[in-house]
């Protein structure tokens, strides 16, 4: 499916299942919003999910932006599915990929059991047991605040297989709940939540769960391995919520600017206004390049990934979640209203936040890239880097290699390409010089702990971060070109470069409100239609 159909499907349905009001009333009632999931399902939207080596990654979360941008609940509420499959995907047998395939094409709804309700992201200290038995397995325990537990036929679950625990204590099940006896398998109260009110967060109990070898994914032991390497490919998909979440904020700010007076005269037209808009606009951008980079490395720069998902899922959220800061003190009382004249905005805001919690806080993605730091400062240092799939990356007309994942890997060989050609890309800019060369001289010497990081760690994480998204926007710049507003004199580098190097630029920042004010099309992005 391309993105322009998918808008067209759901323009059909803005005066009823995909009516705002409509879902807002869902939401106000925490009631799932079932009519608005009927018609991605009735269009075969689950396909999408399905990861071969025929998928586009930047694709896949292209759609996923597109719904998310109408609907934040909707899209987690669908998108769970991809989750929920993603470990068939990395480990799956030919067997399971083709039946679990052919499920999600038909609409099937699984979920993603990791957490426990004493555990949270400690996934070691997981109690959730699987034991042996002669020919399959005895499921017992309790997976909860799990999206789509209740409604989802298919449950992909984490559990322990050692009693002992470790890094090979635990494996990977994907059980067809149509299998069990009902008393074997149930789900639990659905859980009242701040934001996504709608969604179906529950949570299920196994009693003696029998399931069959071939319900395991990967090796008995290799859970653990499975689990981080789906978590490579949804914490980027993630990126697509938080993306979605920004055209849909940037639109009611653009709505309020163009159609409010104040003192004589439209708030578009007031400077301050301005500089907030064009801030933000150029803030959504700076998410927008490291998704498009993060989305294609998934074919390109596979062997990195568990350095760029960790990034993608730190940083692009925290960026939205600002955006949505200043958009909410933009909005005034039309931000805070849940009724008219409110915007919808307030309902955005408090679904949004779930995005930077679920699939791996940003303090535990900034905990896993801090896992590799020292590794990353001594290459940076090295200025290593692998230019072919570097280019790929960036290269928007060009072709991806086929997603490959036999080339995932839980350390990244060769560090993150993107950042260590900063000293290349940015040889004509003093200041991202020197920044880099601060960076790679604390990355180097920094001593990763586990647990009871220091909290400046933290902040090297995100210093990090912001690099790797200067250097994504500069290489995007350098190999691409487009014939819009945006692309003219650099318009949407300097205003990005303003955002993650702290400048004051005012002049781009109110160029880029411009823009913004007199934008059209669904997404607001630097890809045009193609987004
Ligand atoms: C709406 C919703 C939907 C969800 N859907 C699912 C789902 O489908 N499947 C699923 O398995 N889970 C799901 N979850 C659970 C979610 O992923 C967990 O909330 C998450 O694992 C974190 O657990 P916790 O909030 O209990 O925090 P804890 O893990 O208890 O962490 C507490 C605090 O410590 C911080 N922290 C944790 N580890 C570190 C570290 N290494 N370094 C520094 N700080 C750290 C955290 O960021 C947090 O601030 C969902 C939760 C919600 C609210």
């Amino acid at each position: 499916m391309k993105v322009a159909e998918l808008e067209a499907l759901l323009s059909a349905h803005e005066h009823d299942a995909w009516s705002p009001e409509f879902l807002a009333a869902h939401d106000d009632h925490d009631r799932f919003p079932a009519e608005a999931v009927a018609v991605l399902d009735e269009a075969g939207f689950g396909r999408n999910y399905v990861l071969d080596r025929d998928s586009s990654f930047p694709g896949m979360t292209a759609l996923i932006r597109a719904v998310a941008r109408r609907d934040l609940t909707v899209a987690i509420a669908h998108g769970k599915t991809f989750l929920g499959s993603a470990p068939v995907w990395v480990a799956g047998t030919a067997a399971q990929v083709s039946a679990h395939a052919d499920r999600v094409r038909a609409g099937e709804v699984v979920c993603w059991g990791l957490t426990e309700r004493d555990h949270g992201a400690d996934l070691l200290a997981g109690e959730f047991a699987a034991a042996r038995l002669d020919d399959g397995w005895r499921l017992d325990g309790e997976k909860w605040l799990i999206n789509n537990a209740t409604r989802g036929g298919t449950a992909c679950v984490l559990a322990r297989t050692d009693p002992q625990g470790g890094a090979r204590g635990f494996s990977v099940f994907l059980v067809d709940r149509s299998r069990l006896p009902e008393d074997a398998w149930q789900p639990l109260p659905k859980v009242l939540t701040h934001g996504i009110r709608g969604a179906d967060i529950s949570g299920f109990a196994a009693q003696g769960a029998v399931v069959g070898d071939d319900a395991r994914v990967g090796e008995a032991g290799d859970g653990i391995t499975v689990v981080l390497k789906a978590l490579q490919l949804t914490r980027i998909a993630c990126s697509g919520l938080s993306l979605g979440a920004a055209d849909h904020a940037l639109r009611i700010a653009r709505d309020f600017a163009t159609g409010r007076k104040l003192y004589g005269r439209l708030l578009a037209d007031v400077p301050h206004v301005r500089q907030i808009l064009g801030r933000a606009a150029a803030t959504a951008l700076t998410a927008e390049a490291v998704a498009v980079v993060a989305t294609r490395s998934v074919h390109a720069l596979p062997g990195e990934l568990s350095v760029v998902s960790a990034i993608a899922k730190a940083f692009v959220p925290t960026q939205v979640q600002r955006l949505l800061g200043s958009v909410a003190e933009l909005l005034g009382v039309r931000g805070f209203l849940t009724s008219a004249p409110g915007t919808g905005f307030a309902k955005l805001e408090r679904d949004h936040r779930i995005c930077g919690i679920f699939d791996g806080s940003t303090a535990v993605n900034r905990a896993a890239l801090l896992a590799q730091m020292p590794r990353l400062g001594r290459l940076l240092r090295a200025e290593r880097l692998d230019a072919d799939g570097l280019r790929t990356t960036a290269r928007l007309d060009a072709g991806l290699p086929a997603f490959d994942r036999d080339r995932l890997v839980l350390t990244s060989p060769t560090g993150c390409s993107l950042v260590q050609s900063l000293p290349a890309v940015a040889s004509w800019a003093p200041d991202v010089l020197t920044e880099v060369d601060g960076l790679a001289e604390t990355a180097a010497a920094f001593v990763p702990a586990i647990g009871g990081l220091p909290s400046e760690a933290f902040d090297l994480a995100a210093r990090y971060e912001r690099a790797y998204a200067i250097a994504c926007c500069l290489h995007l710049w350098s190999e691409n070109h487009q014939d819009s507003l945006l692309w003219t004199d650099g318009l949407w580098l300097r205003a990005c470069l303003a955002v993650l190097l702290g400048r004051d630029d005012e002049e781009a920042f109110d160029a880029m409100a411009a823009v913004l004010l007199d934008w059209k099309t669904p997404a607001f992005s630097i890809l045009g239609e193609a987004a």
